[in-house]
């Protein structure tokens, strides 16, 4: 699908979200530490992008949607996914 960008940054159409990468002006990343995680699955019910991937009971991100509004990393319960600025 082509990406067609309009004035003041309005999508019309809907079912597209998966062309536009957010996760291209991330300031914060969320890592997980798999020691810590518990598999409650809680980060990925909560992301609002649909970036946690969840297989055979471990998550992971997917940094190409993420946009790192860091909700995961509050609502984990086991402290197990920390901020980290991007590098520049
Ligand atoms: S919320 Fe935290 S403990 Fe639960 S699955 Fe995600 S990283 Fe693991
Ligand atoms: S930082 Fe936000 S967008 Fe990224 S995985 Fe966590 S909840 Fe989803």
């Amino acid at each position: 699908m082509e990406r067609e960008y309009i004035r003041g940054g309005v999508i019309h159409n809907s079912g597209n979200s998966v062309v536009y990468k957010t996760g291209g002006w991330r300031v914060f990343k969320p890592i997980i530490d798999q020691s810590r995680c518990n598999s409650c699955k809680l980060c990925y019910w909560y992301c609002p992008d649909s970036s946690v991937i969840w297989e055979k009971d471990n998550v992971a991100i997917n940094y190409e949607y993420c946009k790192g509004c860091g909700i995961c990393a509050y609502e984990c319960p086991s402290d197990a996914i920390e901020m980290e600025r991007e590098k520049l």
